[in-house]
């Protein structure tokens, strides 16, 4: 029997790998204009960088992890998400020497053992990006409008943008507290997660999808009504930048990212077309992250995106890529003719393709259609001792002479 993939582990084949590319290229091309440049991390990290940034109380540190220990007795783990990775590094090699503010962008795989569905796999791909330097809300406001520009760049009318704020380890004890004391009585009612985590984690219970968990938070205090005056004039300081930029919006006091490093400014890109996937990028403030991991005290913004669930909102595009040339040759001389001619065009960044089997013309021609490509060059003995060849335009149906020559078929590609 043939050995198949993991579950939850894909490829990405020929026909959908354009779609990926086009989103990557565009991520590079937005993001550059914001002035981030790229960081490449490594996919494996020790664990406790994990369990220490994102929080032990959390669905990817508690159940998620692929983590083993290898052949040195190392405890180490496959990166389930990138803002770790790159604060580390940014620590590492003392990024924060060079400017008082970084922008960082990556793109990658992710790992998490989840229950494998459409926009949910083991194997993920994120895109992401993150702010170190800056605490004035401008930046929490440029980073949405750069998120939202490359989703108009990929002409998606969804996802649309909620934000709300978390609080700080100034007021967010005292909200928990609240919320705590709300949620006592209504114990009962919470799904066996939210009760586990009631202690350790009670904030999640408010974005819990389970019946008794909507249930038992109706009515339930708001974070946004407990701010401290510096959070609360932070979140209005970043709507308001939000507003001047015309970046549309909507606040969702609920929302709660499941990783505890967010600070304040917390965000979501949400859609209705994927089911319960309907989170297409997050992200927020972590002012506390980069101290936490022994960094100095600079306050950091990011977001990730989830690549596929990108790609499967562009599902009805079709990236396939067309050759500019096909040339079907017929007879010995004339494919020798034509294997020449192309690698003479390729190598002036032309794309050709040819028939490697020698068929009938009728069928090199229908392979000509399959690839779609732009022009079609048609050469035989005949063809060869004239020294011209018919040049089809497939778009526009027309046909004309052309001489045999590199230069006067590149001219004819390159109007
Ligand atoms: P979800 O609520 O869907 O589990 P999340 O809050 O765990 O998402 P984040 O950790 O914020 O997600 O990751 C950012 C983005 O990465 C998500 O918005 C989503 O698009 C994508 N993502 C996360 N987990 C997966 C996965 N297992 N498969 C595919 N994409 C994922
Ligand atoms: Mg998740």
């Amino acid at each position: 029997m043939a050995i198949t993939g993991i579950k939850g582990f894909n490829d990405i084949l020929p026909g959908e790998v354009e779609k990926w590319q086009y989103i990557e290229a565009t991520a590079r091309r937005v993001f550059e204009l914001y002035g981030f440049s790229e960081i490449r991390i490594p996919i494996m990290e020790k664990t406790e960088l994990f369990a220490r940034s994102i929080g032990d109380a959390t669905d990817i540190v508690e159940k998620e992890m692929y983590s083993f220990v290898d052949k040195g007795d190392n405890r180490v783990t496959l990166r389930p998400e990138g803002t770790a990775s790159v604060m580390r590094a940014f620590i590492e090699h003392k990024l924060y020497a060079q400017d008082s503010v970084s922008k960082l962008y990556y793109m990658g795989p992710m790992f998490r053992y989840e229950r494998p569905q459409k926009g949910r796999y083991r194997q993920f791909h994120q895109i992401g990006a993150e702010v170190t330097g800056v605490v004035d809300p401008m930046i929490d406001a440029q980073v949405l409008n750069m998120l939202c520009h490359f989703f108009a760049e990929l002409g998606l009318t969804e996802p649309r943008l909620e934000i709300n704020s978390l609080g700080c380890p100034e007021c967010r004890p005292a909200y928990r507290q609240a919320l705590k004391d709300f949620l006592r009585s209504r114990l009962e009612l919470l799904c066996d997660d939210c009760k586990r985590r009631f202690e350790t984690n009670p904030l999640r219970a408010l974005d819990c999808k389970a019946a008794g968990c909507k249930e038992a938070t109706a009515g339930a205090p708001s974070v946004l009504d407990n701010l401290c005056a510096g959070c609360e004039d932070h979140f209005s300081k970043t709507k308001q930048y939000l507003d001047s930029a015309g970046t549309p919006y909507s606040v969702n006091s609920r929302m709660v990212r499941g990783l505890d490093y967010y600070t304040r400014t917390t965000f979501e890109l949400v859609t209705g077309l994927l089911g319960s996937q309907s989170a297409v990028a997050a992200g927020g403030r972590y002012d506390g992250l980069i101290s936490e991991l022994g960094g100095p005290a600079i306050p950091g913004i990011g977001f990730a995106m989830g690549v596929e669930r990108v790609a499967l909102l562009l599902s009805d595009k079709n990236f396939t890529r067309r050759p500019d040339l096909f040339i079907a040759a017929l007879g010995t001389e004339a494919r020798g003719f034509a294997f020449k001619l192309m690698g003479e065009l390729q190598a002036k960044g032309v794309s050709v393709e040819i028939d490697y089997d020698g068929k009938s013309l009728k069928s090199q021609l229908r392979r000509s259609d399959k690839f779609n490509s732009r022009f079609t060059l048609v050469i035989g003995e005949d063809e060869i001792a004239k020294g011209t060849a018919q040049f089809k335009d497939m778009d526009k149906g027309t046909q004309a002479d052309i001489r045999l020559e590199t230069q006067d078929i590149f001219a004819a590609l390159r109007p």
